[in-house]
């Protein structure tokens, strides 16, 4: 049995109270930084204070309240997630652990339970990275491993970041006071909704997550010959898109044949000059590898360049490949594993374990606290969509857990 239980109709008002900012006929629209971010931001405050939490905005717009602990000694225990969103996306992917973490809060108020360490409770900005192609910005701002490409970022508009934050609260020339060292936080605990079919599909209301996925990004460049589209015989042809064609299926069979990787996806495809009646000169593809484990992904990039190779000799072209991005991925500790299931154990709830396909801001917390996060079943695994639905109930378990996890860290750390 939980020790106590949250009150599930509140907590499923908040979401709904929630879900209604910024929300549309064509789904949810709280893009960092946007009016309705702002709205969002604005009621989780609203809802801290109520939660009896003391709020605090830091220099990289990162909301955090405040619970004191009963031994000053302690560093805090945090609980959070993010309430911005992609455009048109769900009122889940987020929304959930920040309205999770502040009924956690709210039930120990009530119940007049002081835990031995300070917690904190926190909505991180711009997890997305929607307007400024720069993701995790919040979390990896307090992680201290923000980069200059992140504060010289544009949007599509050619507008800064600074006003942006300034809006919400932050200040770019002292981001850097946000990072806080490693040790200031006992742990990180984040619930997420899935964002993929396992626990839906296997009935498992509780997911332990093993690890947050690693993730490469290539753009591969082939170059042919344009030429005229009726006069050119197939023989004497160099059809870069043909190559192109043939690497995007090569590179979907790396995951789902060949199992290099746990998954692989060409995302984009541009030909040039993409015109009817002339034979490509010039394609390029956008791909990218995930995988938990980095030698997966060595292992990926090496098949990538070899099959790169072959089409270069096969179909006469040049091909590029260049990688954009490595992100390392995230194992979680299995000392944090085991206290999650033990309080899906404690709530009479079935868990199972799985990796994380989708990058959370657990990932940037690792580098400065352990992490666990617990994941809950979205229906049809479908999410970043306005179709994006977790069950009222399913969505009480996840806070019910997060809650006696709370309460097992508490005791144990
Ligand atoms: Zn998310």
């Amino acid at each position: 049995m939980p020790r106590y239980s949250i009150n599930e109709p509140r907590f499923n008002q908040t979401l709904e109270e929630l879900g209604h900012l910024g929300e549309s006929p064509d789904g949810m629209d709280r893009v960092a930084y946007s009016p309705a971010d702002i709205a969002g931001r604005e009621y989780t405050v609203k809802l801290m204070r109520e939660a009896g939490l003391e709020t605090r905005i830091d220099t990289a717009g990162n909301i955090i309240g405040l619970r004191a602990g009963s031994d000053d000694s302690l560093s805090a225990i945090a609980l959070g997630s993010h309430t911005d969103t992609v455009p048109k996306g769900g009122k889940y992917d987020g929304a959930l652990g920040v309205m999770a973490a502040i009924e956690v809060v709210r039930t120990l108020q009530e119940q007049g339970h002081r835990t031995r360490h300070p917690v904190e409770v926190i909505n991180f900005t711009n997890e997305e990275g929607t307007r400024f192609h720069r993701w995790l910005v919040g979390s990896r701002s307090m992680a201290g491993q923000l980069e200059q490409e992140d504060l010289d970022a544009v949007d599509d508009d050619g507008y800064g970041l600074g006003p942006c934050l300034a809006d919400i609260g932050g200040n770019i020339s002292r981001i850097g006071e946000a990072a806080r060292n490693p040790g200031e936080l006992a742990a990180y605990f984040e619930l997420h909704i899935e964002q993929g079919p396992n626990l839906y599909q296997s009935g498992t209301p509780i997911g332990v997550v093993t690890g947050i996925t690693g993730r490469a990004v290539f753009e591969v460049e082939i170059e042919g010959k344009a030429n005229h589209a009726g006069t050119t015989p197939m023989s004497t042809r160099r059809d870069a898109l043909v190559s192109a064609s043939k690497l995007v299926l090569a590179i979907q069979k790396m995951a789902a044949e060949q199992e290099i990787c746990r998954v692989s996806t060409v995302g984009s495809i541009k030909a040039i000059p993409n015109a009817v009646n002339v034979i490509p000169g010039n394609a390029s593809i956008g791909l990218e590898f995930r995988d938990t484990d980095m030698e997966a992904l060595a292992a990926a990039e090496q098949e990538l360049r070899r099959i790169t190779g072959q089409a270069a000799v096969n179909d006469g072209v040049d091909i590029e490949v260049n990688r954009h991005r490595f992100t390392s991925s995230v194992p979680i500790k299995p000392e944090m594993q085991a206290l999650v299931a033990e309080a899906a154990v404690n709530c009479g709830l079935a868990w199972e374990p799985l990796p994380s396909g989708a990058g959370h801001d657990a990932q940037a917390v690792a580098a400065i606290a352990p992490v666990a996060m617990l994941f809950v079943p979205s229906v049809a695994g479908i999410s970043h969509s306005p179709e994006e639905y977790s069950t009222p109930e399913d969505c009480a378990n996840g806070a019910q857990v997060l809650l006696e996890l709370l309460l097992l860290a508490d005791d144990r750390l």
